[in-house]
């Protein structure tokens, strides 16, 4: 009987050392699985069942993107570059207040936008604008397209920050074709450090 009660000690040990692998195999996994989805935080862009919408920077369905977000041979550029016509309506992406109404070399004519969702918006190279202190909503005209700065041809640069922090504002919209928001919920950080050295404000 001394053989069975040793089988009994064994399996017992055995039992137990599965059972300890088993769990800290399930503490290893959690770890991976948060390193994975790092916490952060979420902006929700629209809503609406809130009456809080969303629109696109402006009427003009289908347009060429004519630079994009980043490196480029000249500098960093901190905006995407959108080919319009000259006078085309520009529009507020979202609900909020025009913080900033004014003319630089660089922007020519721009406008930035607080929005109440955090996020604020930059749109430069502009002919007429609106002045700075007013509340707008989505889609509300803000300005018309123009080539003033440093720009070569009309067109809209538009750029997002987030806590003064730059973002691609192609996380948050779809300019391949019929301009689209790429969802209601957006997971941050997702921010770009800006690169010591030039920057293309154009
Ligand atoms: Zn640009």
């Amino acid at each position: 009987m001394i053989f069975t009660k040793n089988f009994n000690y064994i399996i017992k040990q055995i039992l137990f050392f599965g059972l300890f692998i088993l769990f800290f195999d399930f503490k290893i996994q959690a770890q991976k699985k948060e390193e994975i989805e790092p916490t952060g935080y979420v902006i929700e862009l629209y809503n609406l069942e809130d009456k809080k919408f969303w629109s696109p920077p402006f009427i003009t369905e289908r347009v060429l993107v004519s630079s994009p977000f980043g490196w480029r041979s000249s500098g960093y550029h901190p905006g995407i570059d959108l080919a319009l016509k000259r006078g085309e309506p520009i529009l507020s992406v979202f609900d909020g207040v025009i913080k900033t109404s004014a003319y630089n070399a660089g922007y020519g004519n721009y406008i930035v936008i607080t929005h109440d969702n955090g996020l604020e918006t930059l749109y430069a190279h502009l002919d007429a604008r609106v002045r700075a202190g007013s509340r707008v909503r989505a889609g509300q005209l803000i300005a018309l397209s123009g080539n003033t700065g440093w720009s070569t041809g009309a067109h809209l640069h538009f750029e997002i920050y987030y806590q003064n922090k730059l973002l691609n504002p192609e996380w948050f919209f779809d300019f391949s074709g019929k301009i689209t928001v790429r969802s209601q919920f957006i997971r941050l950080p997702m921010q770009i450090i800006l690169p010591k050295g030039k920057l293309d404000r154009w």
